[in-house]
């Protein structure tokens, strides 16, 4: 096949990247923009030896799922890869995705269910078949419908906007896919719209005051990113300039300018002086108001500060938390771990139910947040630390002095790249009833809850299910919730 071939094609598959796939004349095509159930002509744009990519030219017959996209921009911008498939399709695709790396990654044999209930023995200990090894090998494991959104536009409660100077104006939006090429876009339907007002008031302060956006080609420039973040609880609204320096230029202007908008309360810049990829420094410096803002989650308040991480899809979070509660089962007598516990959320969730909480956690602004968080609302049998979650547990100790306690339950709910391996051989030695794995990617999902069921050092533990929960709609990430209980009982 060669470039610019023209091919009729039906698309029978997605990936993860937004991509229908399809056959042609002996070859796997990826067809930009297509969704399972097309008919398109495609162009080839990049031939490869078994399979090429391709992009469309003409839907011949569109699929029954094929919905209008809300953003314009969808097509080009790199954020959404779905809006063009509808949202029950969305969903159904999600929870294949983390079929397939429960059973190609993990070698599990996956069942699905349409509940926990169908599985009627999940609470007292491992079903008789799900302790079996099935035909296929591998242990099963139950996999769960995805919880998803009813409204699923305008969930996001943060975004991160690279600001760039264009025909002599400066411009905000998001990259196209796997690219530094930026799309502006001023309203994003995944964000509420009164970040369109900071984006204008913002490029518009830089424009009147000659305040130049940063070149990533040479390195000079100010302003390289905008972050945004909204309590949606509260209201409250935090902008914060990610800037290459320590200081911008008429910051009375500035704030005037961003607090005539409502919410606006804390303003801070985000210095970060460095080449690369990292969108925001070490450093951040307050303008105006509390360098932090807060919202509400399951009754409780939290501080947010800029560099702390905090998930951006408030309403599913509650849902998500409320999984991960349940997956621990506390009677109130459990010592439970809460690792990677960024701003304290999980960690306050689970307090309400446990005898104690410890929270581990690597970034100090979380850390901090984590422990003011506490104490505004009251619980007093948490306790959190800094570090780096594997380190510390393997060691034994969360402080000089401090000996990790023996845990019930413990929580893990790690960044993409998973865990590290050395974190659960020590989890396994500590040898914790239950293990609840909060988990954003099931490619490294499944790889741990594998290195978690493996016979060898330390208890071995058995997913007992994993429920998907569609924290990013419209995208191709998809979050989950397993339960994993120790094989001995
Ligand atoms: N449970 C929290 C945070 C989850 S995100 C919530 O629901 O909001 C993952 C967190 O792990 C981030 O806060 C990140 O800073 C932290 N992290 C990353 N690597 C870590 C490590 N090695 N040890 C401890 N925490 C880590």
């Amino acid at each position: 096949m060669n470039k610019n071939d023209i091919v009729t094609v039906s698309i029978e598959d997605f990936t993860r990247e937004g991509e229908g796939v399809g056959r042609a004349e002996g070859c796997t095509l990826f067809v930009k923009d297509a969704v399972i159930g097309d008919v398109v002509r495609a162009r080839i744009t990049r031939p490869k030896k078994t399979y090429a990519y391709a992009r469309i030219e003409e839907i011949i017959a569109p699929s029954p799922d094929r919905v209008p996209a809300r953003c314009p921009e969808a097509r080009r911008c790199g954020g959404c890869r779905m809006q063009e498939l509808s949202y029950e399709k969305q969903l159904l695709f999600k929870r294949k995705l983390v079929r397939d790396a429960l059973e190609r990654i993990g070698g599990f044999s996956v069942r699905e269910a349409g509940s926990l209930e169908e599985c009627s023995s999940f609470e007292g200990g491992l079903a008789p078949d799900m302790e079996s090894t099935s035909s296929s090998g591998g242990q099963e494991v139950l996999l769960l419908p995805v919880l998803g959104m009813k409204e699923p536009f305008r969930y996001r409660n943060k975004a991160q906007y690279p600001v760039e100077r264009r025909e002599g104006r400066s411009e905000a939006g998001f990259y196209a896919g796997r690219t530094h090429s930026l799309i502006p876009v001023r309203d994003c339907v995944l964000l509420n719209e009164v970040n369109s007002r900071i984006l204008t008031a913002f490029l518009s302060y830089m424009d009147t005051y000659g305040v130049p956006a940063y070149d990533e080609a040479s390195g000079r420039g100010t302003v390289r990113h905008l972050l945004i973040r909204e309590g949606f609880s509260t209201g409250e609204i935090l902008v914060c300039p990610v800037i290459n320096g320590r200081s911008l230029p008429h910051k009375k202007a500035l704030t005037r300018a961003l607090t005539a908008i409502p919410g606006v309360c804390s303003i801070s810049l985000n210095c970060n002086e460095k080449r690369g990829n990292a969108i925001l420094g070490e450093e951040t410096i307050p303008l105006l108001g509390n360098p932090w803002i807060t919202d509400v989650l399951g009754g409780m308040t939290f501080r947010i500060s800029p560099r702390s991480f905090y998930q951006v899809n408030p309403s599913q979070t509650e849902v998500l938390y409320a999984e991960a509660l349940r997956a621990a089962g506390l009677t109130g007598e459990e010592v439970v771990y809460d690792l990677y516990c960024g701003i304290g959320t999980i960690s306050l969730y689970l307090a309400r139910g446990a005898k104690e909480v410890y929270g581990v956690e690597i970034v100090p602004d979380a850390v901090r947040d984590a422990g003011e968080n506490a104490a505004r609302n009251g619980i007093e049998n948490v306790h959190f630390y800094v570090g780096a979650a594997e380190k510390l547990v393997s060691l034994g100790e969360f402080a000089p002095g401090v000996p990790c306690p023996r845990p019930d339950v413990v929580v893990l709910d790690p960044p993409r790249k998973g865990c590290d391996p050395s974190l659960i051989k020590a989890v396994r030695s500590f040898g914790p009833k239950r293990i609840v794995y909060v988990s954003c990617d099931p490619a490294t999902l499944a790889r741990d809850l594998k290195l978690f069921a493996s016979s060898g050092e330390g208890e071995s533990y058995h997913p007992v299910y994993v429920r998907p929960v569609d924290m990013f709609p419209h995208t191709g990430h998809v979050e989950s919730c397993a339960l994993l209980k120790r094989v001995s009982g």
